[in-house]
């Protein structure tokens, strides 16, 4: 068997503590080499940046990359996210950010468009501190961005249920929003056997809470995808158990497997987070790497394990779940 070289990101805060319980999960199923990088918000403070400028050369030659979170309460949202995760994802081309949300019935998975969209650096402030004092953010949405986050969620789809779900807001916002919707339908014909919707956001956030078992793949921007994969991940349960990937489908570059949580300066160095997030971002991992009999293993674990930490109501500490979870495999 290959052995695999990973990336270890573990970050700041409960990422230090959920990185190595995944580690451990993936050393009783398989074989893998690690690399640790101490990028953080830590090494912000310290040398002036999260990652060194050469940072995406140094994780260029890894098969994938693992990360735990980046975040301090000291440091703004927007600086450890352009500081660290926006590079990556944008670097290695990862335009797919997959978040499945499977517990309670509910057993969907959000694609959201990872590189464009509205989170770009186009805009400005004019007038600061006067009464006409004004902001613009632009949104930037091209044919290949959106057609091929497009192409991947009805394939996706495809595999799944063969419900594709469309989010978008096309009677306010009047020019990115038609123009995602049409291609998003161009694609359509390419895929018949895939039943496809489109749902204004705002009504398909209240369907999120009123109805999500109906949901099979749901496709949406770089904004509305992240917020509709937090209200899902909420609705499913614990913020600690949903996992995420960063996919370069292509695989010109290595993908990003990472939980959806952030660094939670609340119950960090405890030792009581909630490696369910970060071992189930291992698993799509796996599954990257074509390692699906690892990959099933795990979750047949995790689905069987009694272990709960505290955001679940229990008691257990991290190293008691993981080491709960390694005597089920
Ligand atoms: P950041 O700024 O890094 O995003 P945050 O505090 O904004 O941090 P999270 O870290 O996601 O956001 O935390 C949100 C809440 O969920 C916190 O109360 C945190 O303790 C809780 N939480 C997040 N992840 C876990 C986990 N893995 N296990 C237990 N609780 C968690
Ligand atoms: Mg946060």
């Amino acid at each position: 068997m290959t052995k695999h070289h990973i990336a270890l990101i573990p970050g700041d805060g409960i990422g230090t503590e959920v990185l190595p319980a995944a580690r451990r999960v993936l050393d009783a199923v398989g074989d893998f080499s690690y690399q640790e990088f101490d990028w953080s918000c830590e090494r912000l403070a310290r040398e002036g940046a999260m990652m060194p400028p050469d940072g995406l050369a140094r994780l260029r030659d890894h098969d994938a990359i693992l990360l735990g979170a980046v975040g301090a309460p000291a440091v703004p949202d927007h600086v450890s996210l352009w500081g660290l995760l926006i590079p990556i994802r944008r670097g290695f081309q990862q335009y797919v950010n997959l978040r499945p949300i499977r517990a309670r019935g509910i057993d969907m998975v959000v694609v959201r468009e990872n590189v464009e969209g509205e989170y770009s650096e186009i805009g400005g402030r004019l007038g600061r501190g006067t009464p006409d004092e004004l902001a613009v953010q632009e949104s930037v949405f091209t044919r290949k961005g959106v057609g091929r986050v497009a192409a991947y969620a009805f394939a996706l789809a495809g595999r799944r249920r063969g419900l594709l779900t469309s989010a978008t807001k096309s009677n306010g916002i009047v020019h990115t929003m038609p123009f995602w919707d049409e291609i998003v339908a161009e694609h359509a014909a390419a895929h018949p056997a895939v039943r496809w919707e489109q749902e204004h956001v705002d009504a398909l956030a209240a369907k999120f809470v009123l109805d999500p078992g109906r949901f099979d793949v749901v496709v949406a921007s770089n904004l509305f995808g992240d917020i509709l994969s937090d209200l899902a991940a909420a609705v499913a349960g614990s913020i600690g158990l949903a996992p995420s990937a960063n996919l370069n489908p292509e695989r010109a570059f290595p993908s990003m497997f990472e939980p959806v949580h952030g660094s939670a300066p609340d119950i960090a160095g405890q030792g009581v987070a909630n490696p369910t997030g970060a071992i189930g971002s291992a698993v799509l991992m796996l599954e990257h790497l074509g390692l699906d009999e690892a990959a099933r293993r795990v979750t047949d674990a995790l689905s069987k394990t009694s272990a709960r930490t505290p955001d679940l109501g229990g008691s257990a500490t991290t190293e008691e779940f993981t080491s709960r979870l390694l005597s089920l495999l």
